[in-house]
């Protein structure tokens, strides 16, 4: 077979919200933020494992997603939508139930004129600068905003990733500054406001990267395993070179192992020369450029060619593959390609 199989762990997803739910108070709720298709995992799947575990509240980018979401949980679970209400999305944000969380002075008269009555919530704008109603505008609009009762006040945080940044304690204030006495509940940490400790934390924490097994947040199980078909294996001599531009050249005679799957499966041509993939315990390196369905293995050392090798496993999780590829584990997630055979592990059910 020459598909890839990515395996994704719903019991480590579950514990991983189960472990971040932990971290803050028991009076403070856990949403769980799904956007992206569950960060490229899969929503539908990932949803009802997060729901199962206990969470009640989700976050997602789009109306859209949304109503992804909504299809896969039933009616319930509070689904919120970051980009807040968009013109056209009156009808969806009413008919599934959805919360958006208003950015901007626009949005609120557009939700308070389209859809009176329905819940929403504030997204305020602490010195991130992307999105949300900032200092001023929400000084005018408050007193009244706040007796139409939100569900929630919310911002999001530029640099949690960095504790020591001064912007987190700048935001922090801010934040206070502009929700201290609503009396409204509030939520300002994602996965790395969680891991600033409990100032972050407030009514609502917002984890996102963290349930899927990526940084910052060190201490989460592995969810996804990443295993690549050998196809075709080769002799290489001395001088002869592999792949695209003939990038690598062989020194020594070498056991070549074409594998299936490629950048256009997410493997980020910046891999080329630089990722290993693991036979086991034993690490075998990418030769050559990354191609668009392709990737060349040396495993000359190897006793045996294996079915398949592995590119995220025990050996190298998310956040190693994306040092080597020069990103973050947000991209490597929500880049694994459409093509990967996606099983799923659960327990129950
Ligand atoms: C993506 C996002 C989150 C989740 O962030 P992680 O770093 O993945 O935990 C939370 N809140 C907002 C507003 C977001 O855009």
């Amino acid at each position: 077979m020459a598909t890839a199989s990515l395996t994704i762990d719903l019991d480590a997803i579950a514990a991983n919200w189960r472990a971040l739910d932990r971290l803050s108070a028991p009076t403070v709720q856990t949403a769980a933020v799904v956007k992206a298709d569950g960060y490229g995992l899969g929503a539908a799947r990932v949803v009802r494992a997060l729901a199962r575990a206990g969470a009640r509240r989700f976050f997602v980018a789009t109306a859209e997603e949304g109503a992804a979401v909504r299809q896969a949980l039933g009616p319930g679970p509070q689904i919120n939508i970051l980009s807040g209400h968009m013109s056209g999305d009156t009808e969806m944000i009413s008919d599934l139930d959805l919360t958006p969380m208003l950015n901007s002075l626009e949005q609120i008269t557009r939700h308070l004129e389209a859809l009176p009555g329905h819940p929403f919530g504030v997204q305020l704008d602490t010195g991130m600068n992307r999105l949300g109603v900032e200092m001023l505008e929400w000084q005018a609009v408050a007193p009244i905003l706040v007796e139409t009762g939100p569900v929630m006040l919310m911002s999001h945080l530029a640099c949690a990733d960095e504790p020591d940044h001064p912007l987190n304690r700048q935001q922090l204030a801010a934040f206070h500054e502009m929700t201290d006495g609503t009396g409204l509940p509030r939520s300002l940490a994602a996965t790395g406001g969680i891991l600033l400790g409990p100032e972050y934390h407030f009514d609502l924490t917002r984890p996102g990267v963290g349930l899927y097994g990526g940084r910052p947040f060190e201490m989460a199980e592995r969810v996804v395993t990443l295993s690549l078909p050998v196809i075709q294996t080769r002799e290489v001599a001395p001088g002869e070179a592999v792949g695209y531009a003939a990038a690598w050249e062989a020194e020594a005679p070498s056991l070549i192992a074409t594998l299936a799957a490629g950048y256009a499966d997410g493997l980020l041509r910046s891999l080329s020369g630089k990722a290993m993939l693991w036979d086991g315990d034993t690490p075998c390196p990418v030769v050559g450029r990354v191609s668009m369905d392709m990737i060349t293995v040396d495993v000359t050392h190897l006793p045996e060619v294996p079915r398949t090798l592995d590119i995220l496993c025990a050996h190298q999780t998310l956040d190693d593959l994306a040092d080597v590829a020069g990103t973050i584990g947000y991209e490597i997630l929500t880049s694994l390609g459409a093509r990967y055979d996606r099983r799923y592990q659960e327990a129950r059910g």
